[in-house]
């Protein structure tokens, strides 16, 4: 098992030697003032008429013989390796990225009672606890967390109900 570290290091060399292949893959025969065939790549020196013996390939403009010669394959490799050590390291980051990414707290219910907007949140990563945030006339005016709290109640016989103002000490609820 390789450690985080060496793991990483690695990533980043393969990356950079992916960058390397692209570079080069798209600089890969300069012309370097040789006229050649954009064609067959054919040297095109001392020839009576510009016109290459190959192929037979005659160039419109003048700097069309001064073209640099790409290879397509090498760039397309120098792609793939910085794409996996990309890939690599966002798969073993994952967890990570997501707990960045997303907000902690998930919308799990909601709730208007009256003018108030009760909203229950769970926690993404833990499930419980949760988070009550009330709402009203669009100002947040309370969060809670830690609760556990049940909207729209349930039927069971010993059921009650509480008020603002209600003692609860010792409740069964
Ligand atoms: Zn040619």
């Amino acid at each position: 098992m390789l450690s985080v570290a060496i793991s990483t290091a690695l990533c980043a060399v393969f990356f950079i030697v992916g960058l390397a292949l692209i570079y080069k893959g798209i600089v890969w025969d300069r012309s370097c003032g040789r006229p050649r065939c954009a064609k067959c790549w054919y040297l095109l020196i001392g020839l009576p008429e510009l016109r290459c013996p190959e192929c037979g390939w005659r160039p419109t403009r003048e700097r069309d013989v001064f073209k640099t010669r790409r290879s397509v394959s090498i760039a397309c490799i120098g792609l793939l390796v910085c794409a996996l050590s990309i890939a690599h390291q966002v798969h073993r980051h994952w967890s990570g990225i997501l707990h960045a990414v997303l907000p902690q707290w998930k919308l799990k219910e909601e709730l208007q009672i009256d003018d108030f907007l009760v909203r229950l949140y769970e926690d993404r990563w833990e499930g419980t606890p949760q988070q009550v945030r009330v709402w009203q006339d669009s100002e947040q005016v309370l969060v809670m967390n830690g609760w556990m709290l049940l909207l729209g109640g349930e039927s069971r016989k010993d059921k009650r109900t509480i008020g603002v103002g209600d003692d609860i000490t010792g409740a069964r609820l």
